[in-house]
């Protein structure tokens, strides 16, 4: 778990929920640790990407990434593995053929909760704050999630992204949300990818 700054508790609340082990990367020598696989929380990623770089973490990060690392970035973490970001000349991993749309729902929509399906899951809770949108996908990537017309969740090869939290399913906004296993699903579906990379 990338645990240097946003709402990485509560991936590990998820984890713990699912019997999964973990341990978080707070520095250079966490990350030289042997693990199957890395989340990447939400947050600000202009945060996220400085201090990845100022503690030595950026490059090997990267790095194991590109080899194949199964990876799934929420929301700010879903902006550093973009290759693209529209509206912000920082780019930070890049490793994703997405571009991506920062703090695009506007002032209004900043923070919302809706339901809506996920490919292989079928419909669950959304708790979108201050969220990008993926304006557009290139080769190798899979759609996994529209709400009002825009990719929400996406795969490509090691890499899962949502724009929404997963994490604060069950917990946030006065504990809106689904059943324990729509709350579980996405951290599932990535553990599924952990296990088939
Ligand atoms: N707005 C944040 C950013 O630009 C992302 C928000 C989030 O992770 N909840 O990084």
């Amino acid at each position: 778990m990338l645990a240097l700054q946003g709402a990485f508790k509560e991936h590990i609340d998820k984890l713990n929920e699912l019997g999964v082990d973990s341990f978080e990367i707070r520095q250079s020598k966490d990350i030289e640790q042997s693990f199957d696989g890395i989340i990447l929380p939400g947050g600000e990623s202009t945060v996220q990407g400085k201090l990845l770089r100022e503690l030595d973490i950026f490059d090997i990060l990267r790095e194991k990434i590109a080899g194949g690392l199964p990876t799934y970035g929420t929301c700010a973490g879903l902006l550093l593995l973009a290759k693209e970001i529209t509206n912000d000349k920082r780019r930070h991993l890049a490793l994703m053929n997405i571009v991506a749309n920062r703090n695009a729902y506007g002032r209004q929509l900043g923070s919302f909760y809706t339901e809506a399906e996920f490919t292989g899951i079928g419909k669950i809770p959304m708790t979108f704050i201050r969220a990008p949108y993926i304006e557009s996908i290139s080769i190798g990537v899979e759609v996994l999630s529209n709400v009002n017309d825009k990719i929400v969740a996406a795969k490509e090869k090691n890499m899962l992204v949502t724009a929404f939290h997963p994490e604060l399913s069950g917990n946030f906004l006065g504990g809106h949300g689904g059943t324990k296993e729509q709350n579980l699903a996405v951290h599932k579906y990535f553990l599924n990818l952990v296990n088939n990379c």
